[in-house]
């Protein structure tokens, strides 16, 4: 689902952020993205959704050749992704409800299918009853469980989590988690950056570490390998 080979990453400042890295991800995993604070994670996992393009070296995700994809066919290609950020980036002035059906571009779909499909997203995260909430009136885990729902609600092939629970309590974080796993088995490919040593090393999964631009581990079932 996720094919990486000989990817380097220079930003225009001249940073090189990627040094040479070959990744192999398949349908359905779950992959922590661990390492070092500036050691390129954000950027690998930013290539995934095309924020950021290669400066050489080769990416297919969900069989979409990224070095061949044309600018018209992105929207399409990311609608099978979703993506969740550390600080939730909802819209402030909409709704919890509004918030995710507002990502749901189905504009071929009725009303009366968006609103099942976000209630059901809603109920997905434990968040039915706040629908009419705006997000500063929930708690940070409420606003993750929101971003969640929104980036699910298109039922993507990737979720992709930089930093899920970087701003959250350790309890909170856990409920993420849970939820997380959830979504990952349903076959929903699930690729999560985190600093969170306690989470990667009890709920065992996959670990991707990178250092200096490359890929210094890649274990089945890995721990977290740096102090907390
Ligand atoms: P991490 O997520 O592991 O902290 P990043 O991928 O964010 O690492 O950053 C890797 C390196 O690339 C760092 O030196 C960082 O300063 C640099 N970098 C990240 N994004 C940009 C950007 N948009 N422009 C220039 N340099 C960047
Ligand atoms: P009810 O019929 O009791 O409102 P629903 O399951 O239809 O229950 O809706 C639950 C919540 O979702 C309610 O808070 C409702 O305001 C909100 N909601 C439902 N549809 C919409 C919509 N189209 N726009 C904004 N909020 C909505």
């Amino acid at each position: 689902m996720i094919d990486m080979q000989g990817i380097y990453k220079t930003y225009p400042n001249g940073v090189t952020a990627l040094n040479g890295l070959d990744v192999h991800i398949e349908q359905g995993e779950f992959v922590y993205v661990v390492g070092p604070s500036g050691a390129g994670k954000s950027t690998f996992i930013r290539l995934m959704f095309r924020e950021e393009k290669p400066t050489k070296g080769s990416i297919m995700v969900n069989s979409t050749n990224l070095n061949k994809v044309k600018e018209r066919k992105i929207p399409n290609f990311r609608r099978n992704i979703g993506v969740v950020y550390q600080d939730f980036r909802l819209l402030p002035k909409l709704s919890v409800y509004e918030n995710v059906a507002f990502a749901l571009e189905v504009i071929e779909e009725s009303p009366k299918n968006i609103k099942r499909r976000v209630m059901d997203v809603l109920d997905q995260v434990r968040l039915k009853n706040k629908a009419r909430f705006i997000p500063d009136e929930l708690s940070g885990g409420e606003q993750q469980r929101v971003s969640i729902a929104r980036a699910i609600v298109n039922h993507p092939q990737l979720l992709i989590a930089d930093e899920p629970t970087g701003n959250l309590d350790p309890d909170t974080s856990w409920e993420i988690m849970q939820i997380l796993e959830e979504i990952n088995a349903t076959g929903t490919t699930v690729v999560m950056a985190t600093h969170s040593k306690e989470i990667v090393n009890t709920i065992r999964k996959r670990v991707i570490a990178i250092e200096d631009g490359q890929i210094a581990r890649d274990e089945k079932r890995g721990d977290y390998g740096y102090e907390a």
